[in-house]
């Protein structure tokens, strides 16, 4: 079910509507007043500010304090508008497309833009408890950087991202320092119970998962061998191609320094990519969590 734009512009037409959604989240139906304990509280609105007060004791609560809105002096609408359409499209959007939709400057724009993206990441990560047990593809990909030498490991300035995706699952990708042993497998031990099925390409440094317990099944792809049956790396090797179009097409390039936050933009949108309508909600949700960044 697709969430679109006029839909999303009756659910949220003002900076009032987005607080109040906002204060729903954290002073919803039925909770305490902070304050007097009455329970449930009613708040009504002080005009002109971002607050309610309580109607018994007349104590203010601020929906916004602690979240990424409380120093921002951006109108809400201007933010929800942001994650609208960080959810809503498939590359993402840039800090420049931002700048020309929201009418803001370029830096405002590259801000929201890298708050929204740690925002993703602190829901995927609640919402994807590790280490779990299942069936995991494993892969590694070099992207930027200028290619010296010949072969795809053969390229030192580029940057290696290490993506895992569980069968039915969720998908995390990490940037990492190296395509070596001790630097890929404590990922997989981080991540994956052991006892779980994990198929890579011939890369020796996964040859110690076996003997760590995992049940690993190697697929040599320079021998032109691309599946065993359930066993490939499809999945990962479709999110890669995804990620390298979607980085190249929206953001031209993305330096090293920022490419992780890219890789858990583009892993939020792959894991809640069958739910397109709640992923805007999830994200609302993380927002007025003030304990998500
Ligand atoms: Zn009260």
């Amino acid at each position: 079910m697709k969430y679109t734009f006029i839909q999303f512009k009756e659910q949220y037409p003002n900076d009032d509507a987005c607080l109040e959604s906002i204060k729903q989240r954290r002073f919803g139906e039925g909770s305490a007043c902070p304050s007097c304990g009455v329970v449930p509280a009613k708040f009504h609105r002080i005009t002109g500010r971002r607050a309610y007060a309580c109607q018994d004791c007349g104590h203010h609560v601020y929906p916004c304090a602690g979240t990424i809105f409380e120093h921002s002096s951006t109108p809400l609408t201007l933010w929800f508008h942001a994650m609208y359409l960080m959810t809503s499209t498939r590359n993402g959007v840039s800090a420049k497309e931002l700048q020309r939709q929201l009418g803001v400057t370029y830096k405002c724009a590259w801000r929201i833009g890298h708050q929204l993206r740690i925002l993703m990441a602190a829901r995927d990560a609640a919402n994807n408890p590790t280490p779990r047990e299942g069936h995991f593809e494993i892969d590694e990909t070099y992207v930027g950087g200028k290619v010296k030498g010949k072969g795809r490991r053969f390229v030192k300035n580029k940057a290696v991202v290490m993506g895992i995706v569980q069968r039915g699952g969720a998908l995390t990708g990490k940037v990492v320092r190296n395509n070596k042993a001790e630097t890929l497998v404590p990922v997989v031990m981080d991540t994956i119970e052991p006892g779980s099925i994990v198929n890579t390409d011939e890369l020796s440094s996964y040859k110690p998962l076996e003997s760590l317990g995992y049940h690993h099944v190697a697929l040599n792809h320079s021998q032109e061998q691309w599946a065993l049956g359930p066993h490939h790396t499809n999945r990962i090797e479709g999110f890669w191609s995804h990620l390298k179009r979607g980085i190249s097409s929206t953001h031209v390039a993305v330096s090293k320094k920022h490419l992780q936050k890219y890789v858990d933009e583009f892993a939020f949108r792959y894991n809640n990519r069958k739910e397109p309508a709640v992923m805007f909600e999830r994200m609302l949700a993380q927002v007025s969590n003030p304990t998500s960044t």
